[in-house]
């Protein structure tokens, strides 16, 4: 049981959007319990002392900032974005402490189909649409382009033919919203992800150590994912060829198998999804009696 009066860490994530169900899905495998009722701005954590703080994704870095959260997950975008905004505020800025395997996507330009591009140089003194006018600004900046760049916030992808840009710099991941529009990629200038933020202040010792705790957990989580477990019988002398065809393994597990000296038992944790493709490599190699176990979770 938690104390009602233990201190109790908060973390920020995006209340209605494209992060949110990683967000909640990612905490809840940390062993996060908590009931969330529509529109409910903070969900309690019912088994640890973390709550959960649900708002828009753009609001997140400056609750860390103010420390009114200790940490949030937000996409490394808007992460860029508010730091170009706090950059020159003085004080410590919030901090990143990993980034997470979902929510990618990168920032890109991309022109009208049939406008010629012959690289960075098209952009030159053309306006540019975006919802990120400090990272692109910066970017310009640092090729020595200048160019208009024009903040719009939402629907960038219609400001071309609006007339209101020539060309825009907006979030993809698959293109098919660009496409849509009429629109081609040509150049990236952020590659994103989501990731877990910090406060800047430091954090008291109680929370800390839940902190601590909470990370260990993500690490955990994300290495499992994608991870397998595999055991399989194998000749002693193709040992070392099916060692070689595990994908992302290092020291496997050789036991003995009853009543034969010629066969071994392998077990190995493979840090990489296992396929039908390396299982019948396995095979042809001289394995038999193959299995492949989801991996739950890993503590290092
Ligand atoms: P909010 O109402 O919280 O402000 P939003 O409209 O700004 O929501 P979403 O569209 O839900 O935000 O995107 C949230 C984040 O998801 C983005 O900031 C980005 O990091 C990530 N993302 C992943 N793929 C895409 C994509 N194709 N387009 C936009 N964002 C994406
Ligand atoms: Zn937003």
């Amino acid at each position: 049981m938690i104390r009602e009066t233990a201190p109790r860490l908060r973390i920020a994530i995006q209340k209605s959007g494209r992060l949110t169900d990683n967000s909640l899905d990612l905490l809840t495998r940390c062993g996060l319990r908590f009931s969330r009722a529509r529109d409910q701005l903070v969900c309690f954590g019912e088994n640890l002392p973390l709550d959960i703080l649900l708002v828009r994704d753009d609001d997140i870095p400056g609750l860390v900032q103010e420390d009114a959260c200790e940490l949030g997950i937000v996409g490394q975008n808007v992460i860029a974005e508010k730091r170009l905004a706090l950059a020159g505020n003085g004080g410590a800025p919030f901090q990143e402490v990993m980034a997470l395997d979902f929510g990618r996507c990168r920032l890109a330009i991309a022109v009208p189909e049939d406008a010629a591009w012959a690289g960075i140089e098209s952009v030159r003194g053309r306006r540019v649409a975006t919802s990120y006018p400090l990272v692109l600004a910066r970017w310009l900046a640092d090729r020595g382009i200048s160019a208009d760049v024009i903040p719009q916030n939402g629907a960038v992808e219609i400001a071309p033919r609006l007339g209101r840009a020539d060309m825009i710099c907006d979030l993809v991941s698959t293109g098919s919203t660009l496409a849509a529009n009429g629109l081609r990629e040509v150049e990236t200038v952020l590659e994103s992800r989501a990731a877990l933020i910090r406060t800047p202040v430091s954090i008291a010792p109680e929370k800390a150590d839940w902190l601590d705790r909470l990370l260990r957990r993500i690490e955990g989580v994300q290495k499992v994912d994608g991870s397998k477990y595999i055991m399989l019988h194998a000749p002693r002398a193709a040992l070392a060829r099916i060692t070689a065809l595990l994908p992302g393994s290092e020291h496997p597990t050789i036991l003995p198998l009853d009543g034969t000296d010629e066969k071994v038992a392998l077990h190995a944790v493979c840090r990489e999804n296992v396929f039908w493709e390396t299982l019948e490599s396995l095979k042809g190699a001289g394995a038999t009696s193959i299995l492949v176990l989801p991996v739950e979770k890993m503590l290092a």
